[in-house]
C-alpha cells in the first residue's frame, strides 16, 4: 500500500487528484480500524496529517471556519463557547484517546447515520467546504452532504477543507442515547439550537435514518409557536406536539442497538427536553440583560 504525505493543501488535493482511490486519513479513529478488521484495503493512504492548514480555524465576516483536522479535543476547549451543541456532541464522542485524534472532517468522511459531529452541524446551519484541484471549492450545505448510508457528496478527487457555521446566537444542546455513559455509538441523537434573531428553531437526528438529518415540520411548527416577542413560558401542548413530529422525522431501523420503536420514542423524549432546557436559558438570558 503507498503511503502519500503531503505537506501543503495544494499538494493533498494534486495528490488526491493523481490518485483518487487513495484513503485520505486525519485521525486515523476511523480508517485504522477498518484496515486493522480488513474492511478494505485502499491501494493508498493519503495522510493529510502535516497538513497545517486543516488545523487551523478563523472567524470570517461573523462566520466561523473550522478546518476539518481540527480535533474535538481542541473544538471543546477552544471553540465551545462559540459551538456549545458541538462542543457539547465532541464531549460525547469515544474517550480521551479519541477525542485527541478524532476530527470532525473525518467524522463528515465517515458519513456514519450515528457520526456525533452531524446532529450539531444540521441544527447550526453548517455548510462544508469541500476542494478539488481540478473544480476548486464547492460548498455544501450539511443538509445535503450525507446522501446514504456512510456516503457523502463527496467527489473521488474532493477533499474536505473545513465546515463554516455561525457562532451560536442562542442556546444549543446535543443530547445522546447511549448503552453506557462513555465510549459508545449513538442508539440515537439529537441536536438543538435556538436562532432567536430569526425567531427560528434548528434540529439534527443522528441513528434515526439511513443518513443525518434535520426535522423539518418540527422546526417549521415549533418556530411559529415559540413567544418571541414576549419570551412567554413553552406551553406544554407545544413541546408534546415538537417531540411528536420529531419522532414522526426519524426512520430507524431495528439492530443490536436498539429497536426503531425505542428509537423513536427516544428522539420525542429528547426532542422535549432539550427544547424545554433551550427556552428556558433563553428566557433567562435575556431576563437577565433587560434587568442589567
Ligand atoms: C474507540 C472508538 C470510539 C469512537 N466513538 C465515537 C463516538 O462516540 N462518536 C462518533 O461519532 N464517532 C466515534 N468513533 C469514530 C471516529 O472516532 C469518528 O468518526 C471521528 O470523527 C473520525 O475522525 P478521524 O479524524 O479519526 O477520521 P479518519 O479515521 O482519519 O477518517 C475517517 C473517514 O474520513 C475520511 N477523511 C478524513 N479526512 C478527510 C478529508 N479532509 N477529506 C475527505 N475525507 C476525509 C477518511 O478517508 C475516512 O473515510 C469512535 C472510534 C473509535 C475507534
Amino acid at each position: 500500500m503507498d503511503f502519500l504525505r503531503p505537506l501543503t493543501w495544494e499538494d493533498a488535493l494534486a495528490a488526491k487528484a493523481g490518485r483518487p482511490g487513495a484513503l485520505p486519513v486525519q485521525g486515523g479513529t476511523d480508517v485504522m480500524v477498518e484496515i486493522n478488521f480488513d474492511v478494505h484495503r485502499p491501494e493508498a493512504l493519503l495522510d493529510l496529517t502535516r497538513v497545517g492548514a486543516l488545523t487551523e480555524w478563523d472567524t470570517t465576516d461573523g462566520r466561523l471556519r473550522v478546518g476539518a483536522g481540527v480535533p474535538y479535543a481542541r473544538l471543546i476547549t477552544e471553540l465551545g463557547d462559540r459551538l456549545p451543541g458541538l462542543a457539547q456532541a465532541s464531549r460525547t464522542v469515544g474517550s480521551p484517546q479519541i477525542r485527541n485524534r478524532g476530527t470532525v472532517g473525518g467524522n463528515l468522511g465517515a458519513a456514519s447515520p450515528a457520526g456525533d459531529g452531524h446532529p450539531p452541524l444540521l441544527a447550526g446551519d453548517a455548510v462544508i467546504e469541500v476542494e478539488s484541484a481540478a473544480r476548486g471549492v464547492r460548498m455544501i450545505p450539511a443538509a445535503e452532504f450525507f446522501v446514504g448510508v456512510k456516503k457523502n457528496a463527496l467527489a473521488p478527487d474532493e477533499l474536505i477543507r473545513a465546515f463554516w457555521t455561525a457562532p451560536a446566537s442562542g442556546p444549543q444542546y446535543f443530547s445522546k442515547i447511549g448503552t453506557r455513559n462513555a465510549m459508545v455509538i449513538a442508539v440515537c441523537s439529537f441536536a438543538l439550537a435556538l436562532h432567536p434573531e430569526e425567531r427560528r428553531v434548528g434540529t439534527g437526528l443522528g441513528s434515526a435514518a439511513p443518513t443525518p438529518r434535520r426535522a423539518l415540520d418540527a422546526e417549521a411548527f415549533i418556530s411559529g409557536e415559540l413567544d418571541w416577542d414576549d419570551r412567554g413560558p413553552l406551553a406544554e401542548s407545544a413541546a408534546h406536539r415538537f417531540g411528536e413530529l420529531v419522532r414522526d422525522a426519524a426512520s430507524p431501523i431495528d439492530d443490536v442497538r436498539g429497536t426503531g420503536d425505542y428509537r423513536r420514542h427516544a428522539l420525542a423524549v429528547m426532542a422535549r427536553r432539550t427544547l424545554t432546557w433551550a427556552w428556558n436559558d433563553h428566557r433567562a438570558a435575556t431576563a437577565g440583560r433587560e434587568a442589567s
